[in-house]
């Protein structure tokens, strides 16, 4: 932890913004200085009285002026906090979104785009929404939904879809996105929301996690198959090539 930045940069300065950007929080300061915050796998961020038991794995406790204090706990300690000091930040912050990719909700996440990102790759369409350099923050969960939504084969190779099949996928994922988001995320074990409430997203998941069981489309059995490392559910019936 940049111990040291934290006390430079962060202690006893405002808080002007909170951004996201990929996987990344972002808080920002008065003087321009950013606190980066990565969740990883179990990481958390919570607001708490003062007085609250500590509880194992917290990991930073930052004492806001409201008595409340921010507290990222981390169990398995996969997650990440960085600081960008102030006469820095700008060319941190521009190095950091060039390795990013396109965003979901961003303007660039248009099938023309997607098209021209696909046009000389082959990689399966699935793998293709994963690569976080090329398209930020669609995880396995919200990859296998869209392309069962999209009635598009996880298999298929990015530089055979068509404009059309880009805007039906770019129009799935962002439905399913913004329902996630509102339903609060996805628990998965013991991932809890910011507001350390389970999200329900994953009682209307329709084909991920669901091996064997019917398809929601068709009643056929959903398969389940390794791709790029990371467990895929489609169904053979209703999601062609
Ligand atoms: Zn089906």
């Amino acid at each position: 932890m940049p111990r040291k930045l934290l006390h430079e940069s962060i202690q006893g300065h405002r808080i002007t913004a909170i951004d996201r950007r990929a996987k990344y929080l972002l808080i920002r300061m008065q003087d321009g200085s950013v606190l980066v915050f990565h969740l990883g796998m179990t990481g958390k961020l919570g607001m708490f009285p003062m007085a609250a038991p500590k509880a194992p794995h917290d990991h930073l406790r930052l004492l806001l002026d409201n008595e409340m204090e921010l507290r990222f706990n981390d169990v398995r300690r996969f997650g990440s906090i960085t600081v960008w000091p102030a006469d820095h930040a700008i060319i941190q912050e521009e190095e950091f979104n060039s390795s990013k990719g396109i965003e979901p909700f961003g303007p660039e996440f248009t099938a023309a785009s997607l098209t021209r990102l696909a046009r000389r790759r082959s990689m399966p369409v699935k793998t293709f929404l994963m690569n976080s350099r090329l398209i930020a923050g669609i995880g396995n969960i919200y990859a296998n939904e869209t392309l069962f939504a999209a009635s598009i084969h996880p298999q298929t190779r990015v530089n055979l879809l068509s404009e059309k099949q880009w805007q039906k996928i770019i129009d799935c994922c962002l439905r399913i996105l913004t329902l996630a988001i509102a339903a609060g995320g996805s628990t998965i074990s013991d991932f809890l929301g910011a507001s350390g409430n389970p999200g329900y997203f994953q009682l209307q998941l329709a084909v991920y996690g669901k091996k064997d069981e019917p398809c929601p489309g068709c009643g056929a059995k959903i398969n389940k198959e390794t791709l790029g490392g990371r467990a895929t559910y489609y169904c053979s019936n209703c999601q062609s090539i």
